[in-house]
């Protein structure tokens, strides 16, 4: 049973842990539509701004096969009239927690009671992001000003930075968990083989910063120079310099994309060398080419 924890926690920096997929994932692709049962997920609004919502409805006609075929939205105060946290088998929590605002708290930890799976969706649940900032003083709650992502107080499942997070990735997890929980033996390796990055990132604590690049990637000798952090960065606080990403902490608001997106970040080969069988899964899921 996942664990309530005490309120601030300060978390070691770890590496991930690796998860070993051991099954050869051939030729699971058979159906459309494997099994009948839909999912119940929830959408949680913390400390958010609702663009990671938004970025889940920016999937447009993907949205609604996943609403028709996989998964009941049991959960959303800004779509959905449910007053109190229900039973779901998955929780997309956005923002992060303001722990003066009692609420809040007891919102989040009736959450992770309530869901069989919690994700951090976007970069203020999974890392506090821009509200690493507030300080507090400010009318009319001036005493609202420490705010911690959701991984301080409770178990988290899956990580999934962005501020937002792409549509795609969004209805990515959607369909992976609906999988995972759902599926076949062979459909639940490759739902497992997708999320295990983003598992290990749950893992990986709920500190995020662009220094994160100097200290995991370029002085452990990682780094090949592509600039996708670059690419990635909302803010474009990060620079290519003599081919490697110069950061400027004064602009980094603390999202975590940047070592997120980073090839040379966390992904094991196991997982990427099933990329096409997870992408041809998907795109079969949507009724879609993979993409
Ligand atoms: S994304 Fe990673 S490997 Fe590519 S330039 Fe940035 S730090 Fe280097
Ligand atoms: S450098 Fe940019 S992408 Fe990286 S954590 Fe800071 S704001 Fe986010």
């Amino acid at each position: 049973m996942p664990a309530e924890k005490a309120i601030p926690v300060a978390k070691p920096a770890s590496k991930p842990g690796d998860v070993k997929i051991e099954q050869k994932l051939e030729g699971v692709i058979q159906e459309e539509k494997p099994v009948a049962n839909k999912i119940t997920v929830g959408h949680v609004h913390m400390s958010g701004c609702t663009g990671c919502l938004v970025s889940l409805a920016d999937n447009y006609e993907g949205l609604f096969k996943i609403l028709d075929d996989y998964a009941d939205l049991v959960y959303a105060l800004t779509l959905v009239d449910v007053r109190h946290v229900p039973e779901m088998d998955v929780a997309l929590v956005e923002g992060s927690v303001c722990i003066q605002d009692e609420m809040a708290v007891e919102e989040i930890k009736e959450t992770r009671r309530k869901a069989k799976v919690v994700v951090a969706l976007g970069a203020c649940a999974s890392y506090g992001n821009i509200t690493r900032f507030c300080r507090g003083g400010q009318w009319n709650q001036p005493q609202h000003e420490s705010y911690l992502p959701i991984g301080d107080i409770i178990d988290v499942d899956v990580t999934l930075p962005g501020c937002p997070p792409g549509p795609q990735s969004i209805r990515n997890v959607c369909v992976m968990a609906y999988l995972l929980l759902q599926g076949t033996d062979e459909q639940k390796a490759l739902a497992a083989a997708y999320l295990t990055p983003l598992m290990n990132l749950a893992k990986r604590g709920t500190e995020a910063c662009g220094c994160d690049l100097m200290y995991d990637v370029i002085n452990q000798g990682l780094c090949m120079g592509c600039g996708t952090c670059a690419a990635t960065c909302p803010v474009r606080a990060i620079t290519m310099v003599y081919g490697k990403p110069q950061v400027d902490r004064d602009l980094c608001i603390k999202c975590g994309a940047c070592y997120a997106q980073c090839p040379r970040s966390f992904f094991n080969f196991d997982v990427i060398n099933e990329f096409e069988s997870i992408t041809e899964l998907i795109g079969a899921a949507m009724g879609q080419g993979g993409e």
